[in-house]
């Protein structure tokens, strides 16, 4: 059986639920969102991901209503929605901090939006045990959001989304305030709601690995702008910038001439020696002896006792349970490598030693200088 690949970005039949049309958003006159041109489509799994300061929350309040946009529109379901105040979108946001009443119960924290819309009784209770089976928190009505650990509090944030029913839930860094085993749970659990329900999900990290391992498609976003907008192995394995490649995949960037440039490659001269790289970005008009990035994402770099075509110097080790990362003094720089442990043969070495050092050129990648 074929499986069907839910990729609705890629029909150009389908129609984006939600999308931005040029739109700018400033404070004061300092652009905070610079010309955004997106789109989202409904049941995806869709996170913006940037450094701080980007302007990803900035984005996810102008979806909810919560910031009016200076120019350009706002569409949901392609009516524009800019004039719709927040209370009509019916799009729930769960927030880092849970935001839940402390002096109400669990149960009543999750009624609270149907309260609001004056459902009778018996269905508030119906929908309310609905919810918090989704979350797996049957049992824990009676208590208040005190007496829960910050992993349940998020549930019951997400169970008092839920139970309103929405098409669209809006995540604000929802797993920001977790420890690193709660989270994996936490964005697990999710995820499997949200593809359960059919919902679309939007979700605001500065966390690489969250945004990759969550989403359908990620929008990488810096100062105020798009870098780059694509599927997780997409953004991870061919990353259109320098930015992105740093920010996505922490690569290491190193200095090359160009020695010469064929149909799909360039070579370049590294410690002597040539290396042939795919041109993934179709850089067209690269010169010959032109400066450019050796972009080396650090599961590239190869490190080894035995003989290999690059040489380097051990700077540090550190062990990480399944991988150790390596740090090599290589041309002027300090570049990190990631090895699994039972491909490590540099135990016994201390810092300082000579290494040999080769890379996957399948990932690497050139950048241009800017
Ligand atoms: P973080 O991950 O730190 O939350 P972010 O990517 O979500 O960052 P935004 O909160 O969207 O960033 O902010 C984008 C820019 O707009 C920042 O420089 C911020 O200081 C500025 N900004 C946001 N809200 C306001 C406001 N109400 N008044 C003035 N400037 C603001």
């Amino acid at each position: 059986m074929v499986e069907t690949v839910f990729a609705p970005w890629e029909d150009p039949n389908a129609s984006p639920l939600i999308s931005f049309k040029n739109v700018t958003k400033r404070f004061g006159s300092f652009v905070a969102i610079d010309d955004l041109t997106l789109d989202i489509y409904e049941q995806e799994f869709f996170a913006l991901l940037g450094p701080s300061g980007c302007g990803k929350t900035t984005t996810l309040r102008m979806i909810a209503g919560f910031e009016p946009v200076n120019s350009g529109e706002i569409h949901l379901g392609g009516r524009q929605i800019d004039e719709v105040p927040a209370f009509e979108r019916n799009m729930p946001m769960v927030f880092q901090s849970y935001a839940l009443f402390p002096h109400l119960s669990i149960f009543e924290n999750v009624a609270y939006g149907l309260r609001a819309r004056k459902v009778e009784n018996k269905v508030v209770k119906n929908e309310v045990d609905i919810a918090l089976q989704l979350v797996n928190l049957v049992g824990l009505e009676g208590r208040y959001p005190g007496e829960l650990s910050g992993g349940q509090q998020q549930r019951v944030a997400l169970a008092r989304a839920l139970v309103l029913k929405p098409k669209i839930i809006l995540f604000d860094e929802p797993l920001s305030n977790l420890d690193a085993k709660l989270r994996i749970q936490t964005r697990l659990e999710i995820k499997r709601v949200q593809k359960m329900l059919g919902i679309t999900a939007i979700y605001v990290t500065h966390d690489q690995e969250e945004a990759l391992s969550m989403s359908d498609q990620v929008v990488v976003m810096n100062k105020g702008k798009i870098v780059q907008v694509g599927p997780p192995e997409e953004i991870y394995n061919r990353p259109n910038s320098v930015f992105v490649a740093d920010f996505i995949g922490n690569a290491n960037f190193i200095d090359v001439d160009v020695l010469e440039v064929k149909d799909k490659t360039i070579v370049v001269n590294l410690q002597n020696q040539t290396l042939e790289i795919n041109n993934s970005n179709s850089y067209h008009d690269i010169k010959v002896g032109e400066q450019v990035y050796l972009s080396i994402k650090p599961e590239a770099v190869n490190v080894t006792q035995n003989e290999a075509k690059f040489s380097g110097n051990l700077y540090s080790t550190s062990f990480l349970g399944a991988n150790t990362e390596y740090e090599i003094e290589f041309e002027n720089i300090v570049i990190s490598s990631v090895q699994k442990n039972s491909e490590s043969d540099l135990k016994t070495l201390t810092y300082g030693s000579e290494v040999s050092v080769d890379f996957n050129v399948d990932y690497l990648q050139i950048f241009r200088k800017e």
